[in-house]
């Protein structure tokens, strides 16, 4: 089981680092925690330019051009849940809507006639609306039409997740938010996902049903992201030890406006976030990067190469937004409003490839 350890003493060395400290951090390779703290250091700010050039040289060895692109499709935007940050959650007065298992094939098969193969199936935490029986018949209907089916639900039991597993998901992705109890017990208002525990071992349980690649991230905006960025090298490297067979992916989503008008508690600017892409590329070299349209174009262009090794595009966050022009029940505004079309096109224009499927279908079966 996964439990975070004190992080002080590493926050503490890492805030007394210095330029050489920095120097050493980034050549002393992969799995390191306490090279880790170093790079998120504010001494390593200052050298920013270094840690991007170290990333991407990273970068290029292990994926060589290739930028992953997919698109996330929201089945339901109920929720039982009072997150402060999130417009699904359970006391906004906004629009719900539960696509059928037909709707949600059309809505798939709109994305797949622009180009994705893999795309991720999301809902709010609502059992009763969009349990596992509802996700098994989605899956069940989408796996022959697409490369990869991945979820970003509600925490499931091993057992759920190896039914979805059979019927053609693999991979979940569950982000922590906040690896800060203290935030996270402000943030989290009612329902289930007030346990933190239980959604600390998420993606553990997720990873021991055999799902083939698993998602951990924090949202950007509620606690330090310095801490953040050490808890979730923290947690990847226990969950490589224990899960060696499984993949893994990091988001780092900034809060975004929503239903609710939350204040993000700190500010994370896109310096702050890139260099915690940086660190995370040079702690672990393998681990899949995930830069979401919650973030602008230009930013995102720019960190082409530079760690991020996955890409959404052409993204709508409200159930059957895709099929509709009102976007009403959204869960947040997107920064990036580009099409997948032009999102490749970036891509390509800068020299990389973008890849609309990441294995075949076949080899899943
Ligand atoms: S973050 Fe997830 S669980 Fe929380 S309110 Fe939004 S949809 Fe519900």
């Amino acid at each position: 089981m996964f439990t975070l350890p004190d992080l002080s003493l590493l926050r503490q060395r890492a805030l007394n680092a210095n330029q050489n400290d920095v120097l050493t951090a980034m050549g002393r390779g992969a799995g390191d925690i306490e090279a880790l703290a170093t790079l998120l250091s504010p001494a390593a700010e200052l050298l920013l330019p270094q840690l991007a050039g170290r990333a991407g040289e990273i970068t290029a060895q292990r994926f060589g051009k290739t930028t992953q692109i997919y698109a996330p499709l929201y089945l339901s935007n109920f929720c039982n849940n009072r997150c402060a940050y999130c417009g699904f959650a359970a006391n906004n007065k906004i629009h719900r809507r539960k696509l059928t298992v037909e709707e949600a094939v059309s809505e798939a098969l709109l994305l797949q006639q622009r180009g994705f193969q893999h795309i991720l199936l999301v809902t709010g935490e609502a059992p009763a609306k969009a349990g596992v029986d509802y996700l098994e018949e989605v899956a069940l209907a989408l796996r022959d039409h697409f490369a990869a089916v991945s979820i970003e639900v509600q925490p499931l039991e091993q057992h759920e997740y190896n039914r979805l597993f059979k019927a053609g998901i693999t991979a979940v992705a569950v982000y922590q938010e906040t690896y800060d109890k203290e935030v996270y017990d402000k943030v989290h208002l009612a329902g289930k996902k007030c346990d933190y525990q239980y959604r600390i071992e998420t993606p553990a349980r997720a990873a021991a049903a055999g799902m083939r690649e698993v998602g951990i991230g924090t949202l950007l905006g509620l606690a330090d992201w310095r801490s953040e960025g050490l808890a979730l090298g923290l947690h990847l490297a226990w969950l490589r030890k224990n899960f060696w067979r499984t993949s893994f992916t990091v988001s780092f989503p900034r809060l975004r406006p929503a239903a609710g008008a939350f204040e993000p508690f700190s500010t994370v600017v896109e310096k702050n976030l890139s260099q915690l892409i940086f660190a995370l590329r040079i702690f672990d070299p393998d681990v899949g990067l995930v830069l979401s349209t919650r973030e602008e174009a230009r930013f995102r262009d720019g960190m082409l190469g530079l760690g991020p090794t996955r890409y959404s595009a052409g993204s709508v966050t409200s159930p059957g937004g895709y099929s509709h022009e009102d976007h009403e029940g959204e869960q947040f505004s997107i920064g990036d409003q580009r099409s997948i079309t032009e999102v490749c096109a970036a891509i390509a224009s800068r020299g990389f490839d973008p890849v609309c499927k990441d294995w075949d279908v076949e080899f899943q079966h």
